[in-house]
């Protein structure tokens, strides 16, 4: 029986394991994917991690995982595929038939960006197509960009962009953005916003770099990138009713971590908050970490 598994082993999961090992917790570590490292290693440049600034999301990623070996951490690979409460402890079932047994757990997952599906979107991920304006959007300075979406995710996408690059086509299906009103009356008084409804996106275009989109109207639209921002997908399954669930899929917690079920702790981009980022994520470990060391304590597990 261990006294903590943390699934994810992202910025959040990453830090949460540095803390809790620093408490003489027994830690184990649990990935499916991206072992040590998060999905931020999908990354192609970080500008906004302070202390890192330039690294690639590789490099970063590689820093956290072996800031972790330096304490010793221990991975576990394999999916998480459900977790129960039996007694005053935690079962976690995983995709090999195995189980572990733990007396608190950090759920540290993540969440992954809704995509399109369109040809040329997998081949520019990284490399002209992004999931993140703040992150990326310096790179579009006077140039033309696409933001596809509709909610306000994609309309702060197109503000925002609107701010560097010479040009933003902000690309809903639907005939009405589903964003608030105030965020609607701004991307309006943007000159350089220019707003394309009632099309889906069918691909993007390009040999090295990305040239051109099209659309299902038959439309062709010149761009030298394109922001998708039509929601998130939080990797919330395995926890079925044990904690509370948002509308849109998220943990219900604030920073310090702490659910609905005692002994569960929730951190990173899976739980309910403003920012996801990497610099989030990682306090996020933090705090959840201190908040499981307190319950075993308080619960007189250690
Ligand atoms: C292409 C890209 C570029 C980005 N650029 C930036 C940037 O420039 N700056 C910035 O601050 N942020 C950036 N982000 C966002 C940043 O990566 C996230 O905010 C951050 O990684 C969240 O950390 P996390 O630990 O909460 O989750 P993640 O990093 O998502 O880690 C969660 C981990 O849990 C694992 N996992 C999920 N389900 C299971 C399961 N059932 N069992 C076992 N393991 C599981 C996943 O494989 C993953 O490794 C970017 C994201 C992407 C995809």
């Amino acid at each position: 029986m261990r006294d903590l598994l943390i699934i994810g082993s992202g910025p959040a999961g990453m830090s949460a394991f540095i803390y809790a090992k620093r408490a003489n917790l027994d830690v184990l570590v649990a990935e499916k994917e991206f072992l040590g490292t998060g999905q931020i290693a999908e990354s192609l440049q970080v500008d906004n991690y302070i202390g890192l600034v330039g690294k690639s999301g590789y490099e970063l990623g590689e820093a956290f995982r072996q800031d972790a070996e330096k304490f010793g951490a221990e991975f576990y690979e394999g999916k998480a595929l459900k977790i129960t409460q039996k007694n005053a402890f935690w079962v976690t079932e995983f995709d090999n038939g195995e189980s572990v047994e733990s007396k608190a757990v950090i759920y540290a997952a993540g969440a992954s960006h809704k995509r399109l599906h369109i040809p040329g979107e997998d081949k520019f991920l990284g490399n002209g197509v992004s999931f993140c304006a703040l992150c990326d959007g310096a790179l579009y300075q006077n140039k033309t960009v696409a933001v596809v979406g509709g909610g306000d995710t994609a309309l702060d996408d197109a503000l925002y962009l609107s701010d560097i690059a010479a040009k933003v086509y902000l690309i809903h299906r639907r005939t009405e953005f589903r964003g608030a009103q105030k965020n609607i009356l701004k991307v309006k008084k943007k000159t350089n916003i220019e707003t394309v409804l009632a099309v889906n996106v069918t691909g993007i275009n390009g040999d090295s770099r990305i040239e051109a989109i099209t659309l299902d109207n038959g439309n062709k639209i010149t761009v030298d990138g394109v922001f998708i921002a039509i929601g998130m997908a939080p990797q919330t399954d395995v926890l079925g009713d044990i904690v509370e669930i948002d509308d849109y899929g998220y943990v219900i917690a604030d920073e310090t971590g702490i659910t609905k079920a005692p002994g569960l702790f929730a951190a990173g981009d899976v739980r309910t908050k403003k920012l996801r980022q990497v610099i989030t994520a990682a306090s996020d470990g933090a705090n959840a970490a201190i908040s499981a060391i307190e319950y075993l304590k308080s619960s007189e597990c250690i």
